[in-house]
């Protein structure tokens, strides 16, 4: 067996609903054969607000076993907010298809690059035992929240001196975390992703020099999140 796929994550079944259903994500009572489609899902979903995206859509297109939908951007607007999960009358769970067609889809090497913001985060994890926010992680809140987001993070330490709080506890495991890792085989699955995150972005890089035009779409690089210096690395 390749050793970056999980058996129990993304079975391989005969269609999408089947491998969907009996992932090891997925509650034996989610309703995916009982969608009626109603659309409560998208009407309740935020991405949907303020994109193309659908739940519906995604639950019809499992069903419907169109695999096309891995290729799919669309798969990749949802942020797990779970209202879908929450709303829907038939006890179905968009966003937990969506999770199993993500890991099928990256699996396959298809949207791979958009793991690269989390690579970070996972050697992070690996090395200190705790998890941060990656330079680009605070970039993005800071143009979302603004300089106040920023001062009140790094207050933080005396901030909760005032409230009375001690301070935040950033311990060395003394290798336990490292070890669920091995153990998990998250390394070898993070070696694979960084190789293939490469591949796709050289296969980018000579597109662009082939057609000789600057092509900027995409998140290729976990590198690249990385050179963002405006703010050290956050720890949460
Ligand atoms: S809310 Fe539930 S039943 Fe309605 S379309 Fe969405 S998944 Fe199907
Ligand atoms: S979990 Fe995803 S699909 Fe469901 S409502 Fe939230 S953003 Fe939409």
């Amino acid at each position: 067996m390749i050793p970056y796929i999980n058996e129990y994550d993304t079975p391989e079944c005969k269609n999408l609903a089947e491998t969907a259903k009996k992932s090891i994500r997925t509650p034996a009572s989610m309703g995916l054969d009982r969608c009626i489609q109603c659309g409560a899902c998208t009407a309740s979903c935020p991405a949907a607000r303020f994109t193309d995206y659908s739940p519906r859509q995604i639950v019809k297109r499992v069903m419907e076993n169109d695999r096309s939908i891995l290729e799919s951007e669309m798969i990749w607007s949802c942020f797990y907010c779970y209202s879908c999960n929450v709303r829907c009358p038939r006890n179905n769970s968009p966003v937990t298809i969506v999770q199993v067609l993500r890991q099928m889809a990256i699996n396959e090497g298809i949207g791979v690059e958009k793991l690269g913001y989390f690579v970070e985060i996972g050697e992070y994890l690996a090395g200190n035992g705790a998890s941060k926010i990656p330079g680009a992680g605070i970039q993005n809140m800071e143009r979302d929240l603004g300089e106040r987001w920023v001062k009140f993070k790094k207050n933080l330490e005396s901030i909760r001196v005032e409230l009375g709080l001690s301070s935040r506890d950033i311990r060395n495991t003394h290798g336990e975390v490292q070890a669920i890792l091995e153990g998990t085989g998250y390394f070898e699955r993070e070696k694979w992703i960084k190789a293939k995150i490469q591949e796709k972005h050289v296969n980018q890089l000579l597109k662009t020099q082939c057609s000789k035009k600057e092509d900027t779409s995409g998140d290729f690089g976990f590198e690249s999140d990385r050179e963002y210096t405006g703010h050290t690395a956050l720890i949460i």
